[in-house]
């Protein structure tokens, strides 16, 4: 059968050392990952069970570049953030095995607009209008295992404009990599192509057109996005 039309194709994250891109099928974020930045959004920081939101496949952009500033909004902010890329399937995969599934790691946005998110979030609503649109996913090249090991630990860095606005160490996440991946297998299989934004730390803040964010993780590549004007209207 044919089909109507065509759907856009997956983005395609380039592996470092390796000819073959890395198709993305699906993002899940994780939540207040890291205890000083759960408290600057006004949140107890306790070690409550980690929670996930989604983001569509296609809200990535691979290797960064300039993304336009969204619609409907009047605080879009940065939250820079390590990547797990999966790269074999895990349906309740016990920790001690949830590292086997991961492909590479990465270093990411997860760019929010952040009077629709926290609106969301006062009246129990869902997350999407503030963090689930398109362009809102940037990542740099995935360093693969094989080459840089498991990332337990490393800086993380985020600056806008040559000034440093966030700076920890991606130890400090209340949930490492290996209970992320267990926990989110309990409720969805995980699939290769899947991507997983584990959390940012504290020092978010917003952007306005022509910052240029850069998000650096030891062991990384680095990502690089400028903030364009705002896409126009009926394209
Ligand atoms: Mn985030």
């Amino acid at each position: 059968m044919t089909t109507l039309f065509e759907l856009p194709s997956a983005p395609l994250v380039p592996i470092e050392g390796r000819p073959e891109a890395f198709p993305v099928a699906r993002l899940f974020c994780v939540g207040r990952n890291y205890a000083a930045h759960a408290r600057e959004m006004g949140m107890d920081p306790d070690r409550e069970p980690p929670f996930f939101f989604t983001k569509f496949g296609t809200t990535v952009v691979p290797g960064g570049g300039s993304i336009p500033y969204p619609s409907e909004t009047a605080d879009f902010q940065f939250e820079g953030e390590l990547i797990i890329a999966i790269g074999r399937e895990a349906a309740r995969i016990p920790g001690d095995r949830a590292l086997d599934v991961v492909l590479g790691y990465a270093v990411g946005l997860d760019m929010t607009r952040r009077d629709l998110q926290l609106e969301a979030r006062n009246k129990g609503r869902p997350w999407d209008a503030g963090k689930n649109f398109s362009y809102s996913a940037p990542i740099s090249p995935i360093r693969p295992v094989a080459t840089t090991g498991h990332l337990r630990s490393g800086a993380i860095r985020l600056s806008v404009n040559g000034e440093i606005r966030q700076d920890a160490n991606v130890a400090d996440m209340i949930w490492d990599c290996r209970e992320i991946i267990a926990y989110i297998s309990r409720f969805e299989r995980l699939l290769p192509g899947d991507l997983i934004y584990t959390g940012t730390p504290a020092g978010v803040g917003a952007v306005v057109p022509g910052d240029l964010v850069e998000v650096t993780i030891e062991g990384l590549a680095p990502l690089r996005v400028s903030i364009g004007s705002s896409e126009p209207e009926f394209a």
